[in-house]
This record gives structure tokens, C-alpha cells and sequence, in this order.
């Protein structure tokens, strides 16, 4: 027990981190391509438009809670 305690520490905090560093990872519907093929001809990506990146969920999560403390502390 204790040591998957341990091991999600280690993991938040390594997303953490990475959400900070580098907020974008690659698209995992198209891989980072930017193009999925759909009935047999390569189509715009739907998720990212063709953009090729994602904001990581852990930075979302810090954008929507940085906008709403932003907008309650006025
Ligand atoms: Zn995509």
C-alpha cells in the first residue's frame, strides 16, 4: 500500500512537471500526424484539427482553475 502511495506521488509529480515544461503532447487520435484515414483517403484530423498537438489534461485542468480563480478574485 504504501508503496503505490509512493509510486502516484511519483507519478503526479512527474506529470506535474511535464504539464509545466511542456504543456502540448502529441495528439493520440492521429499520433501527431495530423491526418487519419477515413473510407480509404486521408481526412484532417477531427480531435486536433490538423494542429498535431494536445494540451496535456493536467495543464487543462490548471487553465480552467487559473481562469476561474482569476475571474472570482476581481
Ligand atoms: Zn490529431
Amino acid at each position: 500500500m504504501l508503496v503505490a502511495m509512493a509510486g502516484l506521488v511519483v507519478w503526479l509529480s512527474g506529470q506535474a512537471v511535464l504539464c509545466a515544461v511542456k504543456p502540448f503532447g502529441k495528439c493520440r487520435r492521429c499520433q501527431g500526424t495530423g491526418e487519419v484515414e477515413r473510407f480509404g483517403k486521408p481526412r484532417t484530423c477531427p480531435r486536433c484539427h490538423g494542429h498535431r498537438l494536445r494540451l496535456r489534461l493536467g495543464r487543462r485542468a490548471h487553465n480552467s482553475w487559473r481562469r476561474t480563480y482569476d475571474n472570482g478574485a476581481r
